[in-house]
């Protein structure tokens, strides 16, 4: 039995927790859980958004499984995802985007995996005014930072049998900061000759993503790229309710689906738990637990199959707990 730590979030969170913790339990994983509620409605009632005991669990168990959570807007809270990665080192957000032959979409065979930068880039925050009209933003490329993403795209691609990693920048325009990033991935891409490397400007790679999707394979950028661009692999798949992710650092490892707390539909009991759950898949497998993760992605496989019991967001009119009790049907 490993434990580990489950941050209960907002909005659609309790409902995805509720799920993925009743199939994982119900496919026997071998773990255990601390749960923390976290967010808005602890901020309310206890005065910090990530109570002191919730982060004491994360340092102990190193694995957390986490649901979104909404940053309250105002003054004084940094994103609670942006705390978390900085505080724990995550600087590896793996966001794989495989299409599912059950779920319509336009685009068929897409298997791209993103290798975001988590750490820097534009998302340290700092800003400045200048004067009342004037707002300078900055944007941080490290080669420590740029070297450890880029390492692990092309380790990543030899362990699993992947063929190619496309660069994305935009070092034409951006000549020192994306040019650090291009020219460190150059340096890294000739020990791996038995990988393909090439590199690509991002708007270009938008267009081509849309166009024809099927010429990527694993994919590492900078962190505000690596955003904008994994949701969009998002969208080729079928939409956010199906894009899980991994935030890995040397000690610590965090995962989450890529959506938010979807405020917009939190308590009607339709929410899509499937990124939730393949976020929970991933941990597994970082876990060694194949047979676990295996088992639980061919009841999700078959259910999406089956098209009858799936929710609102790809088609369906399942509600998440009727969703839940098909694949835990469908567990071996
Ligand atoms: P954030 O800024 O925290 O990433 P966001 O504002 O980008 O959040 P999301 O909360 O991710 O937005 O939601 C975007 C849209 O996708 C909303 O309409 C939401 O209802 C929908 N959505 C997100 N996650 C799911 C899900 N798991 N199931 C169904 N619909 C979802």
């Amino acid at each position: 039995m490993k434990t580990i730590t489950v941050f209960m979030g907002d909005g659609i969170g309790p409902e995805i927790t509720d799920a993925v913790l009743k199939i994982l339990d119900a496919a026997k994983a071998p773990l255990e859980y601390e749960v923390f509620r976290v967010g808005a409605a602890e901020y309310e009632e206890n005065g910090a958004l990530i109570p002191d005991a919730a982060f004491a669990s994360f340092e102990k168990n190193k694995i957390l499984l986490k649901s979104p959570i909404t940053t309250p807007v105002g003054k004084g809270f940094r994103s609670l995802n942006v705390t978390l990665r900085e505080k724990y080192d995550l600087y590896a957000n793996i966001r794989p985007a495989k299409s599912n032959t059950a779920v319509a979409t336009p685009f068929k065979d897409v298997d791209i995996i993103t290798f975001r930068e988590n750490t820097e880039d534009l998302y340290v925050g700092v800003e400045q005014q200048i004067d009342p009209d004037t707002v300078h933003a900055t944007k941080i490329i490290t080669r420590k930072a740029s070297t450890r993403i880029i390492k692990d795209a092309f380790e990543y691609a030899r362990a699993h049998g992947r063929k190619k990693v496309t660069c994305v920048h935009k070092a034409n325009i951006l000549k020192l900061s994306d040019g650090l990033f291009l020219s460190v991935f150059k340096e890294i891409a000739a020990d791996y000759p038995d990988i393909e490397a090439d590199d690509k400007i991002v708007d270009n790679v938008c267009m081509q993503l849309v166009m024809r999707p099927q010429q990527f394979d694993i994919m590492v950028m900078p962190n505000l790229y690596g955003d904008i661009v994994s949701d969009l692999t998002s969208g080729l798949i079928g939409g956010l309710g199906l894009l899980p992710s991994s935030n890995l650092g040397k000690d610590y490892a965090m995962f989450e689906a890529v959506h938010g707390s979807a405020p917009d539909i939190a308590g009607k009991n339709i929410a899509n738990p499937t990124a939730f759950l393949w976020s929970a898949c991933m941990l597994l497998e970082h876990l060694g637990e194949l047979e676990i993760a295996a088992n639980i992605r061919r009841a999700v496989d078959e259910v999406l199959a089956e098209g009858t019991c799936i929710t609102p967001d790809i088609g369906g009119t399942a509600t998440t707990t009727q969703y839940r009790d098909a694949i835990i049907a469908h567990l071996a």
